[in-house]
């Protein structure tokens, strides 16, 4: 062995055990559960192995291996490492996919070297004979050694490269920045290593894993940019100090050495002193010149906290709280904007965790209060979820790095961590009132690019505090307007309930003043012709002509309780929606025609007339026949009522919306009069429940007499038939006037065929649909 090979020897020993103290590190930091440290410690012990064995080779104790052995040890040691190398760089920039291709690929590649370099191909020795050079198969394996070297770390180059740029955290950014010289430090090792300097090539491979180490043990790396900010402040300072020693000691020489009692060494000690003075205060100012210059930011923290008070502190909209803070904040740290969100813990019920601890399910509400209420500003942290936890209870402000890399925070719900993504935030600071958790101040990345730094974190922590008493104020102000709103809207209902009860109970009078109005007459009536018969059978005086008289009379008044008692039972059908319809195939002018019939007495009494006109040509409709009648009976009644004696009644009947399917049309009937006529007022209210224009009990009572009063329920009963059948109906006039009588109309609109039967009447629609198209088929 050569003099030189000794110390050389002797330094690969050393890197051998640095290497192995490496992999002690890595595992004592991190152990072996996660993928990107187990790979770097396997890393660690093969290059600590590999580089023992370039030693031991150099001290010939592989001799007994043979030489084959031991070289080929070394020639696979390489490509080996390269491989493992660029799937640690996937490692640690987790990044997913198929990770089997690769490795898949790497055997392959080694294979090839085995191959080519036990020429298992029987390749000639020559293998290229230029002119002036020979390409021997010996070098081949070699050459293909390089390129797949080439490959695998050009591919670790370009994965890092990607996801660099892909990242846009500052904290992130940092720590892949030293993988970059990790991977930087590895490619120049391999150089030396190709170019035969073993011991270079194993001094940089180690600062390779070294750095590798430090990135992948460490959560918090020290942020190279700052690291190249105090490089070039204390460059600047040295410099600055040598001039400015120069120049003082240059002026001691030149100036003072003529002043009387000049000694060197005095003039030398106050020189040093002024340096000394001025070295603090000249570092700290070149510090942040230079921090001005490279970042651009810069804030005095005990102004900025001044104005930061000065201006939230009066403000309790909530919103606009939100706003002024979240702007102050941002543009003194420079950063991209950020969010506030009010926090409400909600209970949630008492579960039992798996192991019988009782888990507790409530949640923290957060709402974002600067932009509006949008779901994607909204989430919900589970109150056991780490990060939950660590912002109700550390006090401390909180980086999106931390959640996404330290393993405390690993436990997070995917959905809790998509959602923290989304927000594209780089710092969370909980804010606190009475030592809880009631605000979130959110930051996002620095325009400068830097991270947030300690002293950053720190002064975040204060101007929250700052803003708890601002926010507590605003929300309890929010919770008073918020109730205030509520009890306006309750106060609203409660009027509203107030007049509907008014309403109902006028109702209620009415139903009472006219049931006994309506109720009294045929009882009257009845008990009338019954005192009669009775006095005239105790007299003897009775005859069978006015006996039979006297019955009818009974009968008569027999039948209106009845006709008044079915009127206010079909009232509270339509009133409680149960209703049947039976629907069938149903033609208007039969309808029209059977409620025209059923007056034909009361017409001729009268002497009012009716002409019916264009019914005939209706298509026929899919409804109750005896609902229709109903309604049209009760407006030829009405008709008849209110309109004098003489008086003439039209019924007209037209398809609407002809342009339509036969099916989706609809036809509307008119009842016409020339009576009384409704005044304008009164055209809605008709329709109500017992609701009858003029004074309810001064009319006369009657079926058919000339404004003949009924209970006021014919037309609530028609409107509930009509709306029942998926149809409108109204009234039109010009006004009401006994002398004038401008007349009343009453329109009644039915679709053809109903989508449904309201009130009870589907399922019979719906089976007698069903009958119709197994049988029946609907012309039209
Ligand atoms: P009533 O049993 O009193 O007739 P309705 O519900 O049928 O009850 O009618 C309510 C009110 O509508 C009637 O009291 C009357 O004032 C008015 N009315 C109804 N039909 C006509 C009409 N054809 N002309 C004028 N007024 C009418």
């Amino acid at each position: 062995m050569t003099d030189t090979a000794i110390p050389t020897t002797i330094s690969l020993i050393v890197i051998g055990i640095l290497y192995l103290l490496a992999v002690g590190v890595i595992m004592r930091r991190r152990g072996l559960r996660e993928w990107d440290a187990g790979l770097l410690a396997l890393y660690g012990v093969i290059s600590a192995l590999w580089t023992l064995l370039l030693a031991f080779s150099r001290l010939g104790w592989l001799a007994m291996l043979g030489d084959d052995a031991s070289a080929m040890a070394l020639l696979y040691g390489l490509p080996f490492l390269s491989l493992l190398f660029f799937h640690l760089s996937r490692a640690f920039l987790r990044l997913e996919g198929p990770d089997q291709i690769w490795w898949g690929l790497g055997v392959v590649w080694i294979a090839a070297v085995i191959v080519l370099n036990e020429n298992l191909l029987a390749l000639p020795d020559r293998m290229w004979v230029g002119p002036g050079w020979i390409f021997q198969r010996q070098s081949l394996p070699f050459w293909v050694l390089v390129v797949g070297w080439g490959l695998f770390m050009g591919g670790a180059t370009i994965v890092t490269a990607r996801v660099y740029r892909r990242t846009q955290q500052p904290l992130h950014r940092n720590r892949i920045k030293y993988w970059s010289l990790s991977l930087a430090l590895n490619v120049v090792g391999a150089g030396f290593f190709f170019a035969g300097h073993e011991t270079l090539g194993s001094g940089f491979q180690f600062l390779s894993i070294l750095s590798a180490t430090y990135a992948v043990v460490t959560y918090r790396q020290a942020d190279v940019r700052q690291i190249g900010r105090r490089t070039v402040s204390y460059l600047v300072i040295t410099l600055l100090t040598v001039a400015v020693y120069t120049a003082g000691f240059v002026a001691t020489q030149n100036i003072f050495q003529s002043v009387p009692g000049y000694s060197p060494v005095l003039a030398g000690v106050s020189m040093a002193l002024v340096l000394a003075v001025l070295f603090d205060p000249l570092l700290r100012l070149v510090q942040r010149l230079v921090t001005r210059l490279m970042s651009g930011t810069q804030y005095d923290p005990a102004r900025t906290l001044r104005e930061y008070s000065a201006n939230i502190s009066n403000i309790l909209d909530l919103e606009r709280l939100a706003k002024v803070a979240v702007g102050l904040v941002s543009e003194a740290m420079g950063s991209r904007g950020g969010a506030l969100f009010v926090v409400h813990y909600e209970e949630g019920t008492d579960k039992h965790g798996e192991n019988g601890s009782g888990v507790r399910g409530g949640c923290f509400r957060l709402q974002d209060v600067t932009r509006e209420q949008n779901e994607m500003f909204q989430g919900v942290l589970a109150a056991e979820s780490p990060v939950a936890r660590y912002l109700q209870r550390e006090h401390r402000p909180l980086t999106q790095y931390d959640i996404d890399l330290l393993p405390r925070f690993q436990s997070n719900s995917p959905e809790e961590r998509t959602w923290l993504t989304s927000l594209d935030m780089d710092v969370y600071v909980p804010i606190y009132a009475q030592g809880e958790w009631i605000g979130l101040l959110a930051l996002g990345r620095k325009v400068s690019g830097d991270r947030y730094f300690e002293e950053d974190l720190t002064f975040l922590s204060t101007l929250a505090d700052q803003t708890a008493v601002a926010l507590e104020n605003a929300r309890l102000f929010e919770d008073l307007k918020n109730r205030n709103d509520e009890n306006e809207r309750l106060n609203e209902e409660l009027t509203a309930a107030n007049d509907e009860l008014a309403r109902l109970d006028q109702a209620k009078s009415n139903f009472i003043d006219i049931a006994s109005h309506e109720l009294r007459t045929p009882l009257t009536q009845i008990r009338g012709y019954n005192e009669i018969l009775c006095e005239m059978i105790r007299d003897a005086t009775v005859d069978a002509e006015t006996g039979a008289q006297m019955t009818r009379g009974v009968l008569k008044g027999v039948r209106r309780l009845e006709e008044i008692v079915d009127l206010m039972f079909d009232v509270s059908q339509i009133d409680t929606e149960t209703m049947v319809l039976n629907a069938s195939y149903t033609p208007v002018a039969t309808v029209v025609g059977m409620a025209v019939d059923s007056w034909t007495g009361a017409l001729q009494e009268r002497g009012q007339t009716v002409k019916v006109d264009g019914l005939e040509d209706l298509p026929p409709l899919w409804a109750d026949g005896n609902r229709l009648n109903q309604v049209f009976s009760h407006l030829i009644q009405n008709a008849i009522k209110y309109t004098p004696d003489g008086g003439h009644i039209r019924i007209t009947g037209r398809v609407l919306d002809v342009e339509m399917p036969p099916q989706d049309r609809t036809v509307e009937i008119v009842v016409a009069d020339n009576g009384i006529g409704i005044a304008p007022d009164d055209l809605g209210r008709i329709f109500e429940k017992f609701y009858r224009a003029g004074d309810v009990l001064t009319h006369s009572t009657g079926r058919t007499k000339f404004k003949g009063a009924g209970p006021g329920l014919g037309l609530t009963i028609a409107r509930g038939i009509v709306e029942a059948h998926g149809g409108r109906i109204w009234a039109e006039s010009s006004g009401h006037d006994e002398q004038m009588r401008p007349g009343s109309q009453f329109h009644v609109v039915l679709p053809v065929r109903p989508q449904c039967l309201k009130s009870g009447g589907l399922e019979a629609f719906i089976a007698a649909v069903r009958v119709e198209d197994d049988s029946v088929k609907m012309t039209i």
